[in-house]
């Protein structure tokens, strides 16, 4: 059974504690996704599973083994790099033949995993070139093709699409989620983006300065962030946050609009002098017949096509909202928008925490 498991996982470096404390349990195959904003200790996290940093305290379970003394190449791991690391002067088969040559394994075996992960990666016609000879999708997926002729029971990728361009990303992005699909074997994945990690994650562990915000199934952390960070940082374009203060029962808004605080639901009961109020820019609707209201001067329209975005300044703060592709008002204009209460998020201006 390929289960990982962190316990009180920490890292120090000198004075700089990267990682806080990690409890985590991944299930044997699993697709987990680490992400979180640059030096969170997503990299971290993965060099101590992958034996590549040593660690400062907790325990790091692979199945049933504690492999916190054992050497990387004792804990039957693959690890795709960013940089892909392939050895420029050997041909992609040799590339892919290198580890398991180390290990001894028979020519003929060799050649059959070598043949079956080339197909399944669509590199079968490549395998006598050389690392400059192909493109940087190709090379992303040699880098794949030497992981999975190791048979590892697990595999961690380290921000493995940052090199690529847009438009290949999205395409490398579901090879990755097909070879899940094919091999199912464990994964753990670390990237800052979250489109990635939303569309490929069984589950997403959202980190920020070392320690797990939330962990849930992408759904999860959409429909219900737990922290103001977690909603802003899930979802895009990102969450808009607006300021209310308490005035009696009723909440008045950034921008001066007014609602009832019961029509918050039982989340009413909780909510004090002062909240946070958190809109996704697709839950605005038009605002005529909304129970709710935010007023903002638009500032910016985007025309995406299938649908367009429409930036307003609400005193001072920016309010984005995704509105259907031929609505286009006039800069300067000052605009209402609709929002039903029982779908927007609440949470606490003090501890940022949601209020649930
Ligand atoms: P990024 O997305 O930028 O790669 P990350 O979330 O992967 O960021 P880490 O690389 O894990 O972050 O770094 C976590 C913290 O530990 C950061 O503050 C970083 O500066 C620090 N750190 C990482 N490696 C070292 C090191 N070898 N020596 C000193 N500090 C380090």
């Amino acid at each position: 059974m390929a289960t990982v498991s962190f316990c009180d996982l920490r890292k120090s470096f000198g004075a700089i504690e990267a990682v806080k404390g990690l409890d985590l349990e991944v299930a044997d195959r699993e697709f987990v996704v680490l992400v979180g904003p640059s030096g969170c200790g997503k990299s971290t996290t993965l060099r101590m599973l992958a034996g590549l940093e040593g660690i400062s305290g907790g325990e790091i379970r692979i199945g049933d083994t504690v492999v916190n003394a054992l050497p990387p190449r004792a804990r039957d791991i693959a690890m795709v790099f960013q940089d892909y690391a392939l050895y420029p002067h050997k041909t992609v088969y040799d590339n892919m033949a290198f580890s398991l040559r180390v290990r001894g394994i028979a020519k003929p075996e060799i050649e059959s995993r070598i043949r079956e992960a080339a197909t399944m990666l669509d590199i079968d016609k490549l395998l006598e070139r050389k690392p400059a000879q192909l493109s940087g999708g190709q090379r992303q997926r040699v880098a794949m093709g030497r992981a999975i002729v190791r048979r590892p029971k697990v595999f961690l990728f380290d921000e493995p699409l940052s090199n690529l361009d847009a438009k290949l990303r999205g395409q490398v992005r579901a090879e990755i989620k097909k070879l899940h699909q094919m091999i199912g074997t464990t994964i753990i994945y670390v990237t800052h983006d979250q489109v990635e990690a939303m569309t490929l994650a069984d589950r997403i562990v959202i980190l920020r300065g070392g320690v797990i915000e939330q962990v849930g199934t992408p759904d999860e952390v959409y429909d219900t962030p737990a922290s103001l960070f977690v909603g802003g940082f899930v979802g895009s374009p990102a969450m808009n946050f607006v300021r209310a203060k308490r005035d009696g029962e009723e909440l008045v808004l950034d921008g001066g609009e007014r609602m009832a605080v019961c029509d918050l639901g039982p989340r009413a009961e909780r909510v004090g002098q002062e909240i946070v109020l958190g809109i996704r820019p697709e839950h605005f609707v038009s605002s005529g017949d909304a129970p709710a209201r935010l007023t903002g001067t638009v500032n910016l329209v985007e025309p995406l096509g299938a649908d367009t975005l429409v930036h307003l300044d609400v005193e001072g703060a920016t309010v984005t909202a995704r509105v259907t592709p031929h609505f286009r008002p006039a800069v300067g204009e000052r605009l209402p928008l609709g929002f039903d209460p029982a779908r927007i998020h609440l949470f606490d201006p003090d501890s940022e925490k949601a209020v649930a």
